[in-house]
């Protein structure tokens, strides 16, 4: 299978710390399948940057900056990388890549439901969509696939 996976979960240190949140498990699960890494955050930010998070659907940085349309145009960027694709497995909580939970915009470490903005984009788009969160299930898909 294809497969867009957040390049955090892989590895790649794009977080807005410069850390990463790689997932070896996951990348165990995903051995035998094509992988298109992705990271929206990265097309706009240098890293490190700031934390952002979204507060009523804009992009707003921990120094209260409003990074919506650059954000907006790269997640729509990330679309097209990901065409073809048959699942896509997103870092949880992001405000890009989280799907279902989102931090609430007050940097406080509250959660809410909601979608990032990219994980929106790709749910809109009748993707499957997944986190690291969804291992049983995403086995179960790959495993169905063979
Ligand atoms: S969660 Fe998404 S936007 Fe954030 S660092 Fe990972 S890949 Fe990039």
């Amino acid at each position: 299978m294809k497969i867009a996976v957040s390049a955090c979960l892989m590895g790649d240190n794009v977080r807005y710390d410069g850390s990463n949140k790689r997932n070896k498990e996951l990348i165990r699960l995903l051995e035998s399948h094509e992988i298109v890494r992705l990271c929206p955050e990265a097309m706009v930010f240098a890293i490190p940057h700031p934390p952002i998070e979204l507060q009523h659907e804009r992009v707003i940085d921990s120094a209260g900056y409003d990074h919506t349309e650059e954000l907006e145009a790269a997640c729509k960027e990330c679309l097209k990388k990901i065409e073809g694709c048959d699942l896509v497995i997103l870092k949880s909580r992001s405000p890009s890549c989280g799907s279902g939970e989102i931090y609430d915009g007050s940097f406080s470490g509250t959660l809410i439901k909601g979608n990032g903005l990219f994980a929106a984009l790709c749910l809109s788009e009748n993707y499957q969509v997944y986190t690291e969160n969804d291992l049983k299930i995403i086995k179960d898909v790959l495993d169905r696939s063979l």
